[in-house]
């Protein structure tokens, strides 16, 4: 029988976010899901991956599945390189097993501590204009329905549903299976290294040209940015755990942590201290197994919002978010950060029939954000921005309608499989215009 807890907090990373559900199940296998969607009648079902997204997409006050012991891959097909996974897999052990065959994801975001159906959910990316969001990376995806039953759909089998479901919020039913295509294990060098803003900016189109991953973080209050640059490469990672402990832990995460407290305490030193981050930017390279090398350590935690642009409208928003954030001397020391990904069709994808560039904000927890990303977020939609589901926004079903065209076909899907609104709640009723 599945494990379960009554009445437990449940918080996101950045603790914004907390609710106490009546009930926190943890399934570990189908038939304990099924079980769990029959008995729930007509309760309020959300599923958790690992709450790393900001806006209350899995607050209710009713029942609450976590996928934490359904982890693993389910069937694994080396030809054809590709696993049939479980859901609730964190995509950090995912990548582990993955290399384990020889094996990889093309492509991650910058950290790894998601579950693969959480990630997929909120249309999650990482950078490289020759890569999809990771919801690109599904073949073929396996629900539970409200009904409790199972429905499987890929681009062969109802392929319409199939683009619904692989970015979906969890409003179409719980994921419980994922099947990924693959590619061959393989190393990236990372090389990153200090720029002018506006020579990088001149420069955008070339590095995401040459380059098979490339973004930048821009330090508010300077002219300064941090490119990082990811490359195939035959070298072999080297083993350095103490120097990359310093960097990562120490410098790059403890010393900001400082830096963070005392802008909190002083928020004017804020455009001092993004100055010093930025000269504090050295040139560094680094070796390592693909699925080691995209996550970055985030121990300092942030609220964020991030926008998903025309791509080649990248370099002009940037230059406008960076002069209205000196103008209206808004306090932040958090860089901004610049991604590209390839244009798909999934229907709720932000990167939907359009190549886009990712513009993401951040501030430090227990700061004010409300201004900051609200003046940002106006300056983005000016460009037709979507917003990032699983990042803080404002926008609702009425502009969401005009930037995501499949959003009707999206809802006529969603009813049908979920007539009594169990997997909705009132922020998705809300942002969906249900
Ligand atoms: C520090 C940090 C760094 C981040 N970096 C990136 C990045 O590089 N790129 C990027 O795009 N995003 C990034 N994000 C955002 C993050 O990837 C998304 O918010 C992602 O959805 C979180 O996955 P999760 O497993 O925590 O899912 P949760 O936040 O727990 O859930 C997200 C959504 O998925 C649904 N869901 C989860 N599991 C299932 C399931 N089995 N069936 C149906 N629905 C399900 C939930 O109901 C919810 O709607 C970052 C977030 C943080 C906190």
């Amino acid at each position: 029988m599945y494990k379960q807890q009554l009445r437990p907090l449940i918080q996101n990373w950045s603790g914004i976010l907390q609710f106490r559900p009546q009930n926190l199940f943890f399934p570990s296998s189908l038939e304990e899901i099924i079980s769990i969607v029959k008995s729930a009648k007509g309760k309020k079902i959300r599923v958790i991956g690992s709450c790393h997204s900001w806006p209350p997409l899995i607050e209710t006050e009713e029942i609450v599945i976590s996928l934490k012991n359904f982890q693993g891959i389910e069937h694994l097909d080396k030809e054809k390189r590709q696993a049939t996974v479980r859901a609730g897999t964190q995509l950090r052990y995912l990548g582990h097993l993955l290399y384990t065959h020889g094996l990889a994801m093309e492509n991650l975001g910058d950290i790894d501590e998601q579950s693969i159906a959480g990630a997929i959910s909120t249309g999650t990316h990482g950078t490289g204009q020759s890569f999809g969001i990771i919801a690109t990376q599904v073949i073929e995806i396996t629900l539970i329905t409200a009904k409790g039953e199972i429905v499987t759909c890929s681009n062969e089998k109802e392929p319409n549903l199939f683009k619904a479901a692989q970015v979906s919020l969890g409003t179409l039913g719980i994921i419980a299976l994922v099947k990924l295509q693959l590619v061959p294990a393989y190393n990236l060098e990372c090389i990153k290294s200090k720029e002018n803003f506006e020579t990088c900016l001149s420069k955008v189109d070339q590095y995401r040209n040459q380059h098979r991953n490339y973004e930048f973080f821009w330090f508010p209050y300077s002219d300064i940015v941090c490119n990082k640059f990811l490359n195939l490469t035959d070298k072999q990672p080297e083993n350095k755990p103490i120097k990359k402990f310093l960097v990562d832990v120490v410098y790059e995460n403890g010393v900001f942590k400082l830096a963070s407290e005392v802008a909190r305490i002083f928020p004017n030193f804020s455009p001092s201290i993004s100055q010093l981050g930025a000269k504090g930017i050295s040139v560094q390279k680094e070796v390592h197994y693909s699925h080691k090398i995209y996550a970055s350590s985030r121990l300092v935690r942030f609220n964020e919002m991030e926008y998903a642009l025309p791509a080649e409208k990248g370099p002009q928003a940037m230059r406008e978010l960076k002069a209205w954030i000196e103008k209206n001397q808004i306090q932040v020391h958090f860089p901004v950060e610049y991604r590209y990904t390839k244009g798909d069709d999934i229907w709720l994808s932000p990167a939907y029939e359009r190549d886009s560039c990712f513009i993401a904000v951040h501030m430090y927890k227990g700061m004010p954000y409300q201004k900051y990303f609200e003046g940002v977020e106006e300056i983005l939609l000016s460009y037709q921005g979507r917003p990032h589901w699983g990042k803080l926004h404002t926008q609702k079903a009425e502009y969401l309608s005009q930037v995501y065209p499949k959003l009707k076909e999206f809802l006529s899907w969603r009813q049908s499989l979920d007539p009594e609104q169990i997997f909705l709640n009132s922020y998705l009723k809300e942002l969906l215009g249900v």
